[in-house]
């Protein structure tokens, strides 16, 4: 853990959670935009009722009517899918392609509704066309280039429009949105920023928390669970078994003659059997058992749901294994094992445990390399 390939593999994971995070951002802010923009054009439209010819206007709302049902029926497909459908790949080209119908529909249509002679109604078009873009920057903040592409389908046909107008009022009134508008651009790539920022800590906080919790959990040597992450799994398993009226077994291992190992080939060769343990009894357990390094050269290991006569074949399996395994030098490997049952009445792990470590006391009393289950 911790090499260069290590920091470039959890770089992109984060970049890719990012991502998600923003594309959940977008969905959940931008729901209401489809009815509001939707809202505003209907009252655009009523305020201009007498200015405008109506048929322009019911072709406007009759399209901008069809973009917000599919934006809708995107919304609704988005909200409904399980989370892990719910992908930048799969929804980002949607989003951006029912957006970028919409806005255009809608910077069209404020065009298509501005009536030449009369100011007034092309100060109030212009005023809804500045309105919907500064919400824009609300909705669709977490994306910025979606963000500045809509404003700019939403204000431009206007804005030209009126640039290459006779009346100073009316190009002065095109300049001011202009201004406004830089103003609104420079802001969203503030937001978007933030936004990425906030997403990428909390995401990075998220995985140094896992990293460190997972450190102070294992043994170092044998990856196992080290003794205090044990004992509290432990006790959650067995609350968890008596609960639901299942048995338990407990499995004791102790290394044979450990201390010989050191002393002929020196403790690094000693650490290196231990490493050796650590996969054995990782894979001679279920991933639902909680297996722990106890310290030295002692390992436990808890059984749910397994009556004794299982986990003395497990243990008596396990032992198999263990002296299949040849380390260097070392050739010979054996460990004696002690396992017993939880009882009925007995709520406490700790007479779990030592009834175990008794019956361990017994495979060594009786000449090592062998599994004495508790009586
Ligand atoms: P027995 O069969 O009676 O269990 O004999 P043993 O030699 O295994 O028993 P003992 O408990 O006397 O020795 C355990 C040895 O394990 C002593 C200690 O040096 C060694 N040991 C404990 N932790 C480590 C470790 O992390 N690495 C190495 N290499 N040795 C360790
Ligand atoms: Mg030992
Ligand atoms: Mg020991």
């Amino acid at each position: 853990m911790g090499g260069p390939g290590f920091r470039h593999d959890q770089e992109l994971f984060i970049a890719a959670q990012v991502r998600s995070d923003r594309l959940r951002q977008l969905f959940h802010q931008s729901v209401s935009a489809v009815f509001g923009s939707f809202l505003a054009a209907i009252m655009l439209c009523g305020l201009c009722w007498e200015r405008v010819d109506h048929r322009i206007m019911f072709g406007w709302i009759g399209l901008l009517s069809i973009s917000s049902l599919l934006r809708i029926l995107m919304f609704a497909t988005y909200f409904r899918s399980p989370d892990n459908e719910r992908t930048p790949q799969r929804w980002e080209r949607t989003y951006w392609v029912t957006l970028m119908l919409s806005a255009g529909i809608w910077g069209a249509g404020a065009l298509a509704i501005m009536p030449a002679n009369d100011l007034l109604a092309q100060a109030l078009v212009m005023l809804f066309a500045v309105g919907m873009s500064v919400s824009a920057v609300s909705c669709y903040s977490s994306y910025r280039y979606m963000t500045l592409a809509s404003i700019g389908l939403v204000l431009l046909p206007c804005t030209t429009w009126l640039l290459f107008q006779p009346s100073a009022l009316q190009v002065g009134m095109a300049f001011a949105v202009l201004v406004f508008a830089s103003f609104v651009a420079s802001a969203t790539r503030k937001l978007s920023e933030a936004l990425e920022t906030a997403f990428r800590l909390t995401r990075e906080m998220e995985q140094a928390h896992h990293i460190s919790t997972h450190a102070a959990q294992t043994d170092e040597l044998t990856g196992l669970k080290n003794r205090r992450a044990f004992f509290e799994r432990a006790q959650l398993l067995l609350n968890d078994c008596q609960k639901k009226r299942l048995p338990l077994c407990a499995v004791m291992l102790d290394m044979d003659h450990f201390k010989h190992i050191n002393d002929t080939y020196g403790h690094q060769v000693g650490d290196q059997v231990l490493r050796q343990m650590g996969v054995v009894i990782s894979t001679c357990f279920r991933d639902t058992d909680v297996c722990g390094r106890m310290g030295g050269e002692e390992f436990a290991i808890l059984l749910p749901d397994t009556s004794i006569e299982v986990a003395l074949e497990i243990a008596e399996q396990l032992i198999r294994s263990i002296s299949g395994v040849m380390s260097g030098p070392v050739h010979r490997i054996s460990a004696s094992v002690g396992v017993a049952a939880m009882e009925m009445h007995d709520n406490d792990l700790q007479s779990l445990m030592n009834n175990a470590d008794k019956a361990l006391y017994r495979a060594k009393a009786r000449g090592r390399n062998q599994v004495v289950v508790s009586e």
